[in-house]
């Protein structure tokens, strides 16, 4: 078995990490970046861009590019390009497939096996799916973990004493706070909240809206019904937005967004801080409940904490780190790189689970406590949700109790599952349900039917039901309706292995080309520096046009576009031309 790398997933920035020597290092990608931009875009020629260079083309190939998809993950969203449904998971992927691959590339060898980081907050659909992503990257995800608990991994390996601390992350797509209790050879999270549709995106919406609607103020032209253009204005939106983490106005300026009747219009504001900070204030009270709530379920008061850790890349707001030292009386440190730290802890994760880091250190001998973020029950009449797990048991978890039937002979039950804290199922989140047939014959409340949830350590849900009765049982693993089966899976990975083959062929033309184009170089200079007369003036003649035929082959195929034809033209005259000057030049 290879070594297990750890992923951190981030809605707008992915990040890989892997143990080496007992210390865990960020893997820099291909282009040399410690993050990739969490971006997948299908180019118009049916190329396959992820990372930068799809970020980077996002604005002219709108409807064609996918950002913060992170944020649909355990939804039933879709994106129809080139005649295919794309869902969440086949996209995430593709990201996942991309950060594996750079981390072979570093390593030199195969990478198989992953721990893949999610927001605390996400419920079970969010985590299958994230499974699902993996495993259709060709990836064996071996645990799920939460990014505070990673965060906080992270944080406790280098900083030793024992104490509790808050995580705060604020990250492209999503909030968590987990108050997390660091010993000395324990991490136990003690309780998490969040939100998982909260993040630095939405402040870059708000902000974009304002822009928008200056716009539309001055030019009565509506961006919003232009994609292109408004993921322009999203763009310099963010770029505004971080511009003011630093600075206390910016400037925008983008040139040529619409064109009205009487020519192209541009659009040229200033933004300050202030006014930033008020157009986005309501997002910020909503981190207020989550960090009160969090406190409350650990059963401790802000002045127990030893540290307050912030992490993701909207922590650096300002108004954001300020808020929590008003709410918390603490000022918040920035003891781990919000960037790194999540995927760092990941990785320690993955050393401990494939027993690379060795016996007598720290990270070996640390034990991960996790919580499950959200409570879980079954509908009983009247379409009450009688929970069987609270919100932040430590998991793995395994809760039974016995139910009953309501009405007289009933011969089957129908257990439906929900994930939620509200008391009703209506309010709930429905995560599947399955039936249970073949109960006794028996007047209502007789048959005794037990419930048993388990889930697993990677907060994943499994229910069993089991007719005390009768012994029959029945369970299932949570498959909400937008999980996705083992079949589509293995479909999906194959398609997604599709885009490999397509990449390294695209490779093999490459070289194809680069090669020639070297031999072209070194055939000039040999032929230059023949002494004259040592060749005939024919086979010089026929040889110098040869190459010259070789060189506008070569310089016709652009490296990024070459095709299949073009490259068998160079290989062929390329091999003629080399076999020619060996028979004749030696
Ligand atoms: P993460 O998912 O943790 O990588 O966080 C990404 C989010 O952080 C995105 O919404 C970014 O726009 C935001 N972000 C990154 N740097 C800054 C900054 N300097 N100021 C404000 N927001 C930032």
């Amino acid at each position: 078995m290879g070594r297990t790398i750890g992923i951190d997933l981030g809605t707008t920035n992915s990040c890989v990490a892997v143990m080496e020597a007992d210390r865990a290092r960020v893997i820099e990608n291909r282009e040399g970046a410690r993050t990739t931009p969490s971006v997948v875009a299908f180019a118009k020629d049916g190329k396959l861009l992820v990372g930068e260079v799809a970020r980077r083309q996002a604005a002219v190939n709108a409807d064609r590019t996918v950002t913060s998809v992170k944020r649909r993950m355990g939804t039933d969203w879709k994106i129809r390009i080139d005649g295919k449904d794309r869902t969440p998971q086949e996209i995430s992927a593709l990201i996942l497939m991309k950060l594996k691959k750079d981390a072979e590339e570093y390593l030199g060898e195969p990478v198989t096996d992953a721990v893949i980081t999610v927001p605390a907050y996400f419920g079970d659909a969010e985590r299958q799916a994230t499974k699902d992503a993996g495993a259709i990257a060709g990836l064996n995800v071996r645990r799920i973990i939460n990014e505070p608990t990673a965060a906080a991994m992270a944080f406790g390996l280098d900083h030793g004493s024992a104490q509790t601390v808050l995580v705060f992350d604020l990250g492209g797509g999503t909030f968590d706070v987990s108050i997390i209790r660091i010993g000395d050879d324990v991490i136990e999270v003690l309780a998490t909240a969040g939100d998982n549709h909260l993040g630095g995106d939405d402040w870059d919406h708000r902000l974009a809206g304002h822009f928008a609607s200056e716009f539309y103020k001055q030019t009565k032209l509506r961006l919003e019904k232009d994609p292109t253009a408004f993921q322009r204005v999203l763009e310099e939106a963010e770029k505004c937005k971080k511009a003011l983490s630093t600075a206390t106005s910016y400037n925008v300026n983008l040139p040529f967004l619409a064109m009205g009747k009487d020519g192209p219009k541009h659009l040229e504001l200033t933004v300050t801080r202030s006014l930033f900070e008020q157009l986005t204030d309501d997002l910020l009270r909503r981190t207020e409940k989550p960090v009160q709530n969090a406190l409350a379920d650990a059963g401790i008061s802000a002045s127990e904490l030893g540290h307050v850790l912030l992490v993701g890349g909207s922590t650096r707001m300002p108004a954001v780190a300020e808020n929590v030292r008003r709410l918390l009386g603490k000022e918040p440190g920035r003891n781990v790189n919000p960037d790194e730290a999540v995927a760092l802890g990941a990785a320690i994760q993955g050393g401990k689970l494939s027993f690379e880091v060795s016996g007598s250190s720290k990270a070996a001998a640390m034990v991960l406590l996790d919580v499950t973020p959200l409570s879980l029950s079954i509908e009983t009449v009247g379409g009450v949700a009688s929970r069987l797990i609270q919100r932040n048991s430590t998991i793995p978890t395994r809760h039974s109790q016995i139910f009953t039937t309501a009405a007289p002979f009933q011969r089957t039950v129908e257990i439906k599952v929900y994930q939620g804290e509200r008391r009703f199922v209506r309010d709930n989140k429905f995560l599947g349900s399955f039936r249970l047939d073949g109960i006794r014959r028996a007047p209502a409340g007789v048959p005794q039917i037990e419930v048993t949830f388990d889930i697993d350590a990677n907060g994943i849900v499994k229910v069993t039901a089991r007719d005390l009765g009768t012994g029959k049982s029945q369970d299932i693993t949570i498959t909400g309706s937008t999980n996705m089966t083992e079949e589509e899976i293995r479909r999906a990975r194959e398609d997604a292995a599709r885009y490999e083959n397509e990449d390294a062929r695209r490779q093999e033309l490459l070289d194809i080309r680069n090669e020639a184009e070297a031999y072209t170089y070194s055939l000039q200079k040999s032929l230059d520096g023949l002494p004259k007369g040592s060749l005939d003036r024919t086979e010089e003649k026929n040889l110098r046009s040869e190459l010259k035929n070789l060189e506008k082959l070569v310089a016709k195929a652009a490296p990024d576009r070459i095709t299949e034809r073009e490259a068998g033209e160079i290989k062929r005259a390329y091999e003629d031309l080399k076999a020619h000057a060996e028979r004749v030049m030696h």
